[in-house]
């Protein structure tokens, strides 16, 4: 097996437990990849010879950033709904139903190549790991081929048959909920991980929410919630009751959300380009994590309400507008995303230890920090996945 020795790394963000602060950094560093994996970890003047060396020059080298949150299973823009909603008009739920016409019209090379395209624009800025959601869909046939789509870039793939209720269902979302949890799941479960459900006014209820997540689970699924984008609502207390590793979005939380969020040890993904986006309050990061809650960064890239693919630019976001230190928001898209995902394990990614997926990201910068206190710049420099140099 092929060995590579990364050396002159000024700054290794590892997130090792075992070593100091958040992010277990490590000064004048070397790391060994053997085929697939991290092998060795330590100060570059103590490291082992490696077939390729690889010098960093002094700059930074983090793990590969994990998104846990994207729909990238599409087509059709929505440039139009942003630029009418940056001249004043709300952002509401029912916009989804512009990206579904698009999507069941669009064949599925297309819906691949246009996903295919995203996946590479996130590998660029250092996404090694990405959850990819249907519900653009919302029929039994386009939904099973948006996750067959989606299977071919990524093993996270999610069922978001309950995104909102289609157009024809409109009159009887019972109905729609029927569908979702029969014979649209019956299709879709083999070529899924996760299920999903947008729990919030103007999509699901919770009642409607808890039948998507038993009839999923029964199915082999494990279960993820949208909670808490528009307003408070009792998504987030459902996923803490039960057990979910993450609920995503979590704006609007109530002390009583906050407290089943320490206590489930649910992690609460926050999902800052939604708020950049469509100009929303921000979510309040410095409380979660004060009260002692797990919280995780994700893109959300979605043609609607956030459509980034930039995990840098939601670490700016979270540090500049969400009370988050640089070294919590690094850690809450390695390290935290890795476990939303439940790829925290020691086989796992989001932290440079030995026997982790050798996934990296070399920064054109001494330091984490440049991630926040650089916005907008593209400092990822180089990036392996599995071992092998990508970008
Ligand atoms: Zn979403």
């Amino acid at each position: 097996m092929s060995t590579t020795v990364i050396t002159g790394i000024g700054e290794l963000v590892t997130n090792d437990p075992a070593r100091e602060g958040v992010l277990g950094l490590v000064t004048d560093a070397a790391v060994v990849i053997e085929g697939d994996r991290v092998a060795w970890v330590g100060r570059a003047a103590e490291a082992p010879a490696a077939d390729v060396a690889v010098d960093a020059g002094g700059r930074a080298v983090l793990p590969g950033f994990v998104d846990s949150h994207s729909h990238l299973v599409f087509a059709g823009d929505r440039a139009e709904e942003f630029a009418a909603r940056m001249s004043g008009t709300p952002y509401a739920a029912g916009g989804i139903r512009t990206s579904v016409a698009a999507t069941r019209a669009a064949p599925d090379e297309l819906l691949l190549s246009r996903a295919a395209q995203l996946v590479q624009e996130m590998l660029r800025q250092g996404t090694t790991t990405v959850e990819i959601k249907s519900g653009y869909g919302l029929t039994t046939r386009d939904e099973a081929r948006s996750l067959a789509v989606a299977r071919q870039l990524t093993e996270h793939t999610t069922f978001l048959g309950a995104h909102v209720v289609p157009e024809e269902h409109a009159d009887d979302p019972d109905a729609y909920v029927e569908l979702v949890t029969g014979p649209m799941l019956e299709a879709c479960a083999p070529h899924a991980r996760w299920i999903d459900v947008f729990c919030e006014t103007g999509a699901f209820d919770v009642d409607q929410a808890r039948a998507v997540l038993d009839a999923g689970e029964a199915a082999g699924l494990r279960g993820r919630l949208h909670a808490g984008q528009l307003g408070p609502g009792p998504g987030v207390r459902l996923a803490c009751e039960r057990g979910l590793l993450a609920v995503d979005h979590c704006t609007y939380l109530e002390a009583a959300d906050v407290e089943a969020l320490r206590e489930s040890g649910t992690i609460a993904t926050l999902l800052p380009g939604v708020e950049f986006s469509t100009s929303q309050p921000y979510p309040d990061a410095r409380a979660l994590l004060d009260a002692g809650v797990r919280v995780a960064l994700a893109s959300d890239c979605n043609p609607g309400s956030c459509f980034t693919s930039s995990i840098p630019l939601c670490v700016a976001l979270a540090v500049r507008e969400m009370g988050m230190t640089p070294a919590e928001a690094v850690h809450a898209v390695t390290a935290t995303a890795a476990a939303a995902l439940d790829e925290d394990g020691p086989r796992g990614v989001g932290r440079i230890v030995p026997g982790r997926r050798a996934d990296l990201v070399l920064l054109d910068a001494p330091s984490h920090v440049h991630l926040a206190y650089r916005p907008g710049v593209p400092l990822v420099a180089g990036v392996w996945q599995k071992g092998r140099p990508v970008v």
